[in-house]
């Protein structure tokens, strides 16, 4: 494989631009296909923590952007389902070192790459050919074309990934939620603060992100539903017969979230694959190892690309060689993650009021601890926890 290669990335959200910015900067070609018609918005906050994280932005030149669009959430008030205040989170038990809308870091990371790399919304991968000298590809709509590697960084239900390494279920580990995130008005006036109800199974919050506009998230202890994932009518009566009778402010959220731009429903699942690499094509991000909510997706989705688009120069062409040592330095690091994930679900949607009682007695005292401490020992263990290898540009290398 030349060093000038093109490369197909499936997935224009956070992996993926990302590796094709590393990519563009090492001397490779990236072309990106995203199913959506245009780059997709929507999502809550994700964060960004510790050096390895930040570090990587810094050397893309986005991290001044990212700060400035990150959310400056004031505080989360815990409420009880008779919306009686339980405690006051400050900003930093819940945000990393920065926290960003994930439409905002996409679109971010969309402005800075799209004049170095192809992007083609609209379309999808249906069928892979590798040959020796490289991978056919067929698409719903492009003409077919030949490219050196495919990445899928195409998320959780990852296709490139049904079509390389086989069916979905063979590497899924359902965490027993499912979460709907969407935007709506901010009727109840939070200015930049937050609010959170649980009942038995179910919780609630709405954050708010400024000029009147709020995010709700809903987390539900269901197993993973059979549901279509592209099926938004399904997934909104799913949401609404969820939270029907949870009270609160649930009759609202319910009625946002049937009039929202940009819903989105999911369920909670990690990734578990033997290998992420199958002769020409790889995984990155979501799609290789997805680790649930406080696995550090974001910020481990964006580390990994500079690995793999460093490890890609670094062979020279050989993208076995590389493939392999991309998964070597990546996989301890993600396992941390995904760890650090599976203890989420008493914390998102505590499954009896004892659980929630325990929850609130201990969200009343976690104010007085040494929270930025306790952080700091969180992030070291997992965000923090790799030695990422220096890889000079192509102009540096040559
Ligand atoms: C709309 C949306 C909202 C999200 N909201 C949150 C959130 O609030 N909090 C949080 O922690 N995480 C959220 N996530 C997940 C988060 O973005 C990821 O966990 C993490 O950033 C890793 O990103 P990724 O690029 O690997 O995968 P993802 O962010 O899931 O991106 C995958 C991309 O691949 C595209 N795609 C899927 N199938 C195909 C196909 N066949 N062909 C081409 N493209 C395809 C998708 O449209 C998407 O753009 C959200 C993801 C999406 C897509």
């Amino acid at each position: 494989m030349d060093t000038d290669a093109d490369i197909l990335i499936s997935g224009a959200s956070v992996a993926g631009p990302a590796l094709a910015w590393w990519l563009s900067r090492h001397g490779f070609h990236p072309t990106v296909v995203e199913r959506a018609p245009q780059l997709r918005g929507g999502g809550y906050a994700v964060d960004f923590r510790g050096p390895a994280h930040l570090g990587v932005l810094a050397k893309m030149g986005i991290l001044d952007a990212v700060r400035a669009r990150q959310t400056h959430l004031s505080a989360t008030t815990i409420v009880d389902r008779q919306d009686r205040p339980v405690a006051d989170m400050p900003a930093h038990v819940f945000a990393g070192d920065v926290e960003i809308l994930r439409g905002d870091l996409a679109t971010i990371l969309y402005e800075a790459t799209r004049g170095t790399a192809e992007y083609v919304f609209g379309d999808s991968i249906t069928r892979l050919d590798e040959g020796p000298g490289g991978v056919r590809v067929w698409f719903e709509h492009s003409p077919p074309r030949t490219f050196s590697l495919v990445i899928g960084a195409d998320g959780l239900h990852s296709h490139v990934r049904r079509l390389a390494f086989g069916e979905h279920d063979r590497f899924i580990e359902d965490l027993g939620l499912c979460v709907s995130i969407f935007s709506m008005p901010d009727s109840a006036g939070l200015d930049r603060a937050g609010v959170l109800c649980s009942v038995p199974g179910r919780t609630a919050g709405v954050f708010s992100t400024g000029n009147d506009r709020a995010i709700a998230q809903l987390y539900m202890a269901v197993p993973a539903l059979g549901h279509d994932h592209r099926e938004l009518a399904q997934q909104k009566q799913i949401v609404a017969e969820a939270f029907e009778g949870m009270g609160w402010r649930a009759p609202d959220l319910v009625a946002a979230a049937q009039q929202a731009p940009d819903f989105y429903f999911d369920t909670v699942s990690q990734v578990h694959l033997d290998r992420w690499s199958a002769g020409r094509v790889a995984l990155l991000g979501d799609a290789a190892c997805a680790a649930g909510p406080g696995g550090n997706g974001t910020g481990n989705a964006v580390v990994a690309a500079y690995v793999l688009a460093g490890e890609l120069a670094a062979a020279g062409g050989d993208y076995r060689a590389a493939f392999a040592r991309y998964e070597r330095l990546l996989r301890p690091y993600v396992a941390k993650g995904q760890k650090q994930a599976r203890g989420g679900k008493d914390f998102l949607a505590p499954s009896t009021e004892k659980k929630i009682a325990r929850l609130h007695r201990f969200y009343k005292v976690l104010p007085y601890l040494p929270v930025k401490r306790l952080m700091k020992y969180l992030t070291t263990r997992t965000a923090a926890g790799i030695n990422l290898p220096d890889y000079p540009a192509q102009e540096q290398r040559a």
